[in-house]
């Protein structure tokens, strides 16, 4: 049986560019040496050898989600959704009639949230009241 291979969630970012993409169990171990060396040298890792004084850091897969929108000149509302450079943010828009479905369907989360907060009769419409979206 093929062992299905973990998705990788954590980063190590040299300072010559490269990405080293670990899962979670790998990067922990990776995370315990660089936390335990107190002087710069060169470790063995995963077939690698890093010199730990070029390790910039472990980092979360959310931060390089972050750091590759940013990159590509996006920005992230207070709703949390992702909006091109020069898009503007319309996530906090309450449409004229609700019943317009679709429009509401691809709002962020946040957005229903405070639906039900200001509008809790058409927020129970709409979603039965529930948090289920
Ligand atoms: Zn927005």
């Amino acid at each position: 049986m093929k062992k299905e291979l973990s998705k990788p969630q954590k980063c190590l970012i040299q300072r010559n560019g490269v990405e080293i993409w670990l899962d979670n169990e790998k990067a922990n171990k990776l995370q315990i040496i660089l936390n335990n060396i107190t002087e710069h040298k060169f470790v063995e890792f995963e077939g690698r050898t890093i010199n730990t004084a070029d390790c910039t850091g472990v980092y979360l897969s959310k931060d390089m989600e972050e750091l590759t929108h940013r990159k590509n000149g996006q920005w992230q509302c207070n709703y949390g959704t992702w909006h091109n450079k020069n898009e503007r943010c319309e996530c906090g828009r309450i449409p004229s009639k609700f019943s317009n479905e679709p429009e509401l369907k691809n709002k962020p989360i946040k957005f229903k949230e405070r639906l039900k907060k200001e509008f809790p009769k058409e927020h129970k419409k709409m979603y039965g009241g529930g948090n289920n979206y």
